[in-house]
């Protein structure tokens, strides 16, 4: 607490300045005076500050001067560690004579005095440090010549000030005024020791220039540099305000912008979109839960700020959700006979595939909540399983969407990925229903036998559920959330091959095959529905492109090889191309296509299909095999030679195959007596089969006959007959066990111009599938046993020279009449195929079941 001591012979009270005038005037120019060293501060002439007052000496001064009723001496110490001063050199030299206008004594026994500056003095000599300082001082009076340079001085320091206060300096506004009105140039000078920006050092340089001009000059760089630097930090700040400015600007402008709309009754856009949304929902068809999820999803909706990047996701999921089929069912078309005449439209033969169709349809007719089982075509590339599968849609009234399984590993591509992912959307399945635009379509899986299985899941699990039906009324996709209803949906698969199919599917599935077209059938699709299509396709129409029968045929046997239609539809369309070019530059031009001009449409003819050895030759036989091209020959051979290994194996042979050629060599080495081989061979020479054609892998048991009578064939000298093939799977006692793909093997036998083919006997119910066309041109032999097999194949008697050589003449002359086949159609003006007389548009008859 500091309370106010007027104490009456410190403090002279009510002293009147003129009192003190007549002090001033009685001293001398040199004076001895008691001294207050200042820490950290100036005092200037005509400045009245509050000193505070601490140390004991100091206080004494004070004391000692109001009690002399003598101004005091105020020297600044020159580093404010000192404590007590002692010596002239702790203090600067220029220091300020003062009066004391009031002395308050603190309880805490320090004092605060009001002091004013009168004028310089010099510091001389100390007189006295205790108990109190004591100064011999010399007063320094300021020289009054006002010259011109001064008046322009001061007019500039002037300036300066009211630049200094304008451009922000902490200092009252007064100030400029107060210059304005100093006439003391001097005085002006010191005035500017008020400002705060001044440092201690630079007061005391100010204080310690008596030149007048030299002291303005001086303040008036002090000034120049302040003012500097006072701009500088103007600009800086309001560089930061401005950016600060912006974006409140923009805040308070769509603040406005809301008010605004709010009173001209229109809606902020979030919201607007929000309610549209919801109005959306409101009148989808989907069932009440759904309707739920994504009503609550658009109150998330409008609650989120419109910035937010999970506004455009949500508004993604209640769009999928709105835009799925709920409950849009087209209505079937179960005339059978209506759908009967949409499959034969489209399709030529495939009797069987169609008859199955048609029941198909007639039991869902029956009993629409019957469980039918899924339909699964099972064909080589392009024999028409998508166009089909098209068909029972357009027969049906359905829409159709295919979805291809090919490659699929990830189950998420069936199932969806969940929202939480970034990007994520529904599943193939889904998405596929949303084409649809109808939660009936008639829904594709193609390449089902293509699924793939690894760390990102099993897709095959994701499609049973797709399948089956006790699940498939609530399937859930993860992106989605709600169950969708797949129950009425008619799925159809398509495979290349059963083997790859995993089990769990395949057992819910009824198997039709459709193995290939024979050369025939092919002929007539080409006729009937290719060309005509891509007549019409290319625009052509009025005779303007016709390829004669001859032409289709070679097209098919020299510019294609497939067991189906689809690069014969090409290579049609490719010639239907350039004609349309020909047309579009003339269109008077009719064009006929003959045998001969194809390579001028196509280039040069690409295939020697179904080559057969020239003649008999040893240790080679011919075999049938089934690729997912259709079924084809090939030729195994085999060689022996000296060397230790029992047998080596070439040609990308599969295991199932290899251990096939082991067995065929177990049962040739266990029959060797009886087929007239020396036992003692076998053990000195290396046997080597190869299956040639090709660098794809085989597989497959039904090479196991073939191979066992290359071998005989090999070991015993005797030569295989050329225009025989077999199939046939063998035990190591030289039993022939059945095969798959009968029908294909034989189309391809037929094709190669073979004669005889031998198949195991209970292959035989087989036949029926197998055309007419092709059974009766061909010798079918049913075998049991090996022995059978090599009785028909190997050719017992060696012949001489002479005799081989007459056969093989009268075998090429006869292949020339009879095999039209196999030699280019081109030369010859008949169709190189026999075409049984038969109206075209109907099916051959050997096509109907037996
Ligand atoms: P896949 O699906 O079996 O690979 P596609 O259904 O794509 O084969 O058939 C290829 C082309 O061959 C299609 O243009 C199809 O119409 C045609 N096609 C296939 N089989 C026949 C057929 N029996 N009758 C008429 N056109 C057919």
């Amino acid at each position: 607490m500091e309370s106010e001591i007027r104490d009456g012979d410190v403090a002279r009270d009510g002293e009147t300045p003129a009192a003190n005038e007549d002090v001033a005037r009685d001293i001398d120019n040199i004076q001895v005076l008691p001294m207050v060293a200042l820490r950290d501060t100036v005092i200037f002439p005509e400045m009245i500050v509050p000193l505070q007052v601490g140390r004991d000496r100091s206080v004494k001064a004070l004391d000692r001067a109001v009690r002399a009723s003598s101004p005091v001496a105020l020297i600044t110490q020159r580093s404010n560690e000192t404590e007590e001063v002692n010596s002239v050199d702790e203090v600067y030299t220029i220091g300020t004579l003062a009066k004391i206008a009031q002395v308050i004594r603190l309880q805490d026994g320090t004092i605060r005095a009001i002091v004013q500056g009168q004028k310089r003095i010099r510091l001389l000599d100390l007189v006295q440090t205790d108990p109190h300082l004591e100064a011999r001082v010399e007063m320094i009076e300021d020289a009054h010549s006002k010259t011109l340079e001064v008046e322009a001085l001061m007019a500039s320091v002037q300036g300066q000030i009211e630049q200094y206060v304008t451009s922000g300096a902490s200092v009252p506004p007064e100030v400029v005024v107060a210059a304005r009105n100093i006439s003391d140039p001097g005085l002006l000078a010191d005035m500017v020791a008020y400002s705060p920006d001044m440092t201690t050092e630079q007061r005391q340089q100010l204080l310690e220039t008596i030149d007048v001009p030299d002291r303005l000059r001086l303040v008036s760089q002090f000034l120049a540099k302040q003012i500097e630097v006072l701009e500088l930090k103007g600009r800086i700040q309001s560089e930061v305000k401005s950016e600060m400015d912006k974006t409140q600007r923009e805040y308070i402008l769509r603040e406005q912008m809301k008010a605004i709309q709010k009173e001209l009754g229109e809606e902020d856009p979030a919201v607007a979109e929000a309610s549209e949304l919801r109005e959306k929902v409101e009148q989808s068809a989907m069932p009440d839960e759904v309707k739920e999820k994504a009503l609550k999803e658009v109150d998330r909706l409008s609650r989120i700020p419109s910035a937010s990047p999970e506004q455009g996701v949500i508004r993604t999921y209640v769009d999928w959700l709105v835009s799925l089929p709920w409950g849009t069912y087209t209505d079937d078309n179960l005339d059978l006979a209506d759908a009967e005449k949409v499959l034969n439209e489209d399709h030529y033969g495939l009797e069987k595939p169609k008859e199955r169709i048609v029941e198909y349809m007639a039991v869902r007719k029956l009993a629409e909540k019957i469980r039918s089982p899924i339909l699964l075509f099972v064909g080589p590339p392009g024999v028409g399983k998508t166009s089909l599968g098209k068909s029972i849609a357009r027969a049906m009234g359905r829409k159709f969407v295919r979805m291809s399984l090919g490659g699929i590993h990830d189950e998420a591509e069936i199932r969806g990925h969940r929202r939480t992912y970034i990007g994520a959307l529904p599943g193939r399945v889904i998405q596929s229903i949303k084409t649809a635009a109808s939660a009936n379509p008639v829904f594709m899986l193609d390449e089902i036998d293509k699924v793939g299985m690894d760390f990102r899941g099993d897709p095959s699990s994701a499609l049973l559920e797709v399948l089956d039906p006790e699940q498939n009324f609530s399937f859930q996709d993860n992106y989605l959330e709600v169950p969708f209803d797949l129950s009425k949906v008619l799925f159809i698969a398509t495979a290349n091959m059963l083997d790859t199919i995993p089990p769990a599917l395949r057992d819910r599935m009824e198997v039709i095959q459709l193995p290939g077209y024979t050369q025939l059938e092919k002929l007539r699709i080409a006729q009937n529905f290719l060309v005509p299509k891509q007549l019409e396709a290319h625009g052509l129409g009025d005779g303007q492109l016709t390829l004669e029968e001859t032409a289709l045929v070679r097209l098919i046997q020299a510019f294609t090889k497939e067991a189906g239609v689809r690069n014969l539809e090409r290579e049609i369309a490719n010639v239907a191309r350039k004609v349309a070019r020909r047309v579009a530059d003339d269109s008077k031009v009719k064009v006929t296509v003959k045998a001969t001009e194809l390579e001028d449409y196509l280039g040069p003819a690409r295939f020697d299909y179904g080559e057969l050895e020239a003649e008999d030759t040893i240790g080679m036989a011919t075999g049938l095999v089934v690729s997912d091209a259709g079924g084809d020959i090939v030729q195994i051979e085999s060689t022996r030679m000296e060397g230790k290994d029992e047998i080596i194996l070439t040609g990308q042979l599969g295991s199932v195959m290899q251990e096939s050629a082991r067995a065929g060599l177990s049962y040739v080495r266990a029959r060797a007596k009886e087929l007239g081989i020396d036992p003692e061979s076998f053990g000195k020479e290396t046997i080597h089969i190869h299956v040639p054609a090709g660098a794809t892998p085989k597989d497959g048991p039904s090479a196991g006959v073939t191979m066992a009578t290359a071998l005989a064939s090999l070991l015993t000298g005797k030569p295989v007959r050329r225009d025989l093939a077999m199939t046939g799977e063998i035990t190591l006692r030289g039993r022939v066990l059945p095969i798959g793909g009968l029908k294909s093997k034989l189309l391809a036998a037929h094709l190669a111009g073979v004669k005889t083919v031998l198949i195991p006997r209970r292959n035989e119910k087989d036949l029926v599938d197998v055309p007419e066309e092709v059974r009766s041109q061909l010798r079918i032999v049913p075998v049991e046993t090996m022995d059978e097999v090599l009785a028909e194949a190997l050719i017992d008697r060696a012949r001489p020279a002479a005799r081989i050589k007459a056969e093989r003449a009268a075998r090429q002359k006869a292949a020339v009449v009879r095999r039209p086949a196999r030699r280019p159609i081109a030369a010859k003006a008949k169709p190189a195929l026999p075409v049984p007389p038969r109206p075209v548009d109907q099916p051959p008859a050997t096509q109907a079941r037996a």
